[in-house]
C-alpha cells in the first residue's frame, strides 16, 4: 500500500494512478533519472557564452588590429593648419593732384627802384588818384587797353601791363584817374 502524494488515499502498491483524484505516480523502482542534462547544458552554456565572449573579444581584437593596420597603411591624412599670411593690405600711396611746378620768379637781384618795368617795386608806386600818363612813366610802357565803359557821366578804364613771366598787373581809372589797381606775380 501506498498513499497518494496528493490526497494521501491509499492506494495499490502497483496502481498506475490514484483512484480517488486520479493522480498519475511516477514510476516507481525506477532510479531517480541521473540529471546529466543540466550540467551538461550548463557546461554548454558555458561553452557557447565563452565562444560568444571569444568570438566577441576576438572581433574586438581583429577590429582593433584592423584599425590599427588601417591606421599604419593610410594614416589619416595630417590636416596641417598652414597659417595663411593675413591679407596684405596694399596701401596705395594716396596721389593728390599733382601740385604745380613751382613758379620760378625771376625776381631781380637788385631792385631796379629808378628803372622802368612792370615790377612789384613800381607796381607799389602807383598810388590811387594818379593818371594814366603817370603810370604809364612809372611802368615805362603803354597799357593794353582791356576795357573802357562809361556810366552816368564815369569812364573806367582798365588797362593792364604784362611783367615778367606770367606776371602781370591791372589799374583801373575812373575819368583818367586811378581807382583801383591789382597784379599777379610781380
Ligand atoms: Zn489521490
Amino acid at each position: 500500500m501506498k498513499n497518494c502524494p496528493r490526497c494521501q488515499k491509499p492506494n495499490a502498491d502497483d496502481a498506475s494512478f490514484c483512484s480517488n483524484c486520479g493522480y498519475t505516480a511516477p514510476p516507481v523502482n525506477t532510479a531517480p533519472p541521473v540529471n546529466t542534462t543540466p550540467p551538461m547544458k550548463n557546461k554548454g552554456n558555458l561553452k557557447t557564452v565563452l565562444i560568444v565572449l571569444g568570438a566577441v573579444l576576438g572581433f574586438c581584437v581583429l577590429g582593433v588590429i584592423i584599425v590599427g593596420i588601417k591606421e599604419t597603411i593610410s594614416p589619416t591624412p595630417k590636416v596641417e593648419t598652414v597659417a595663411t599670411p593675413p591679407p596684405v593690405v596694399k596701401v596705395t600711396p594716396i596721389i593728390r593732384d599733382a601740385a604745380p611746378p613751382p613758379v620760378v620768379k625771376v625776381t631781380p637781384t637788385t631792385a631796379p627802384t629808378a628803372e622802368a618795368g612792370v615790377t612789384a617795386a613800381n607796381f607799389a608806386k602807383i598810388k590811387t588818384g594818379m593818371k594814366y600818363d603817370e603810370v604809364v612813366k612809372i611802368l615805362g610802357s603803354e597799357g593794353e587797353l582791356l576795357s573802357e565803359n562809361e556810366i552816368a557821366g564815369y569812364k573806367t578804364q582798365m588797362f593792364q601791363w604784362k611783367g615778367g613771366f606770367v606776371s602781370n598787373m591791372n589799374a583801373t581809372f575812373q575819368n583818367g584817374k586811378l581807382v583801383s589797381k591789382a597784379q599777379f606775380g610781380l
